[in-house]
């Protein structure tokens, strides 16, 4: 290598420029050979660092985020939920509801795909450069109790309020303590209008006096929650239980039982 690619490996490397130190070479090679313009080679160069870039901030604001990889969109069949449905989940898939600070609430039976569908659609607010953040409720509000008792709520909630989109999977699915109900109400009022929850629940609203045990504090949280918000109602039975049916019925035109053969 000559001295001045030397040179210039260690500036690259200086700089935090990974992808250049890995393209600018065979770029060059090209340029000359189309007889490509100074400003076009750094052009192209530069493009490729930027993309770099935005690859990198994706891959690590998917790991922060804790969404399970396997549920994207591309593996939820949308077919399967009500038309209306399909179409407010593809104005979703823009974002600009985060943008908006509005929220998600999707109810539903056990296995209806809420969980799935929240996930896809935190997995594109992140593909789109925004940050997301999943939790289990349950899981969630242990740890924002823990930081309670060791005199920390307010950083964690602050640590919370730096994701675009909070998703709580399954609220009401527990019956919470009071205690419980109290961190999950201080979480949800310092979130409102200042940036969007995404929640699942199998519970309605008529229900959920059992998750923040009085009518006042349940009448706030839904109020909060419901202002800047879209509802989606998936009325749909299972999904595990309707594709165990289908290989059976399958599996019954498949291999008809040999008595009959
Ligand atoms: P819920 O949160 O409503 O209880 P889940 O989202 O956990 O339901 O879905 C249950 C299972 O069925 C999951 O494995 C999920 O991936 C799958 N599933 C549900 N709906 C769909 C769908 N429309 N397309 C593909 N898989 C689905
Ligand atoms: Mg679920």
């Amino acid at each position: 290598m000559s001295k001045s690619s030397d040179e210039l490996m260690a500036c690259l490397k200086e700089l935090y420029l990974p992808a250049s130190r890995g393209c600018y070479q065979e770029l060059a090679d090209s340029a000359r050979r189309e007889g490509l313009s100074y400003e076009g080679y750094l052009l192209e160069v530069m493009q490729q660092e930027c993309q770099g870039r935005r690859q990198h901030r994706m891959e690590r604001l998917l790991r922060e985020s804790r969404l399970p990889v396997d549920k994207s969109l591309g593996a939820f069949d949308l077919k399967r939920l009500p038309g209306k449905v399909s179409a407010v989940v593809r104005t979703l898939m823009d974002g600009s509801f985060v943008d908006r600070k509005e929220n998600v609430l999707v109810f539903g039976p056990p296995g209806c795909g809420k969980t799935h569908l929240l996930c896809g659609i935190g997995q594109e607010l992140v593909r789109a450069g925004r940050t997301v953040y999943f939790r289990s409720t349950e899981l969630l509000v242990q740890e924002l109790l823990l930081a309670k008792r060791e005199l920390k709520l307010p950083q964690v909630i602050k640590k919370l309020s730096r994701y675009q989109a909070v998703i709580l999977d399954d609220l009401g699915y527990v019956q919470q303590s009071r205690e419980e109900m109290e961190v999950l109400f201080t979480l949800l009022a310092e979130r409102y209008e200042r940036g969007s929850v995404l929640i699942t629940s199998n519970l309605p609203f008529s229900k959920w006096e059992s998750i923040f045990k009085d009518a006042m504090t349940t009448a706030a949280a839904i109020d909060r929650l419901v202002h800047h918000s879209v509802i989606l109602e998936l009325n749909l039975p299972s999904y595990r239980m309707e594709q165990a049916k289908k290989s059976k019925a399958g599996a019954l035109v498949d291999d008809p039982p040999t008595a009959q053969s």
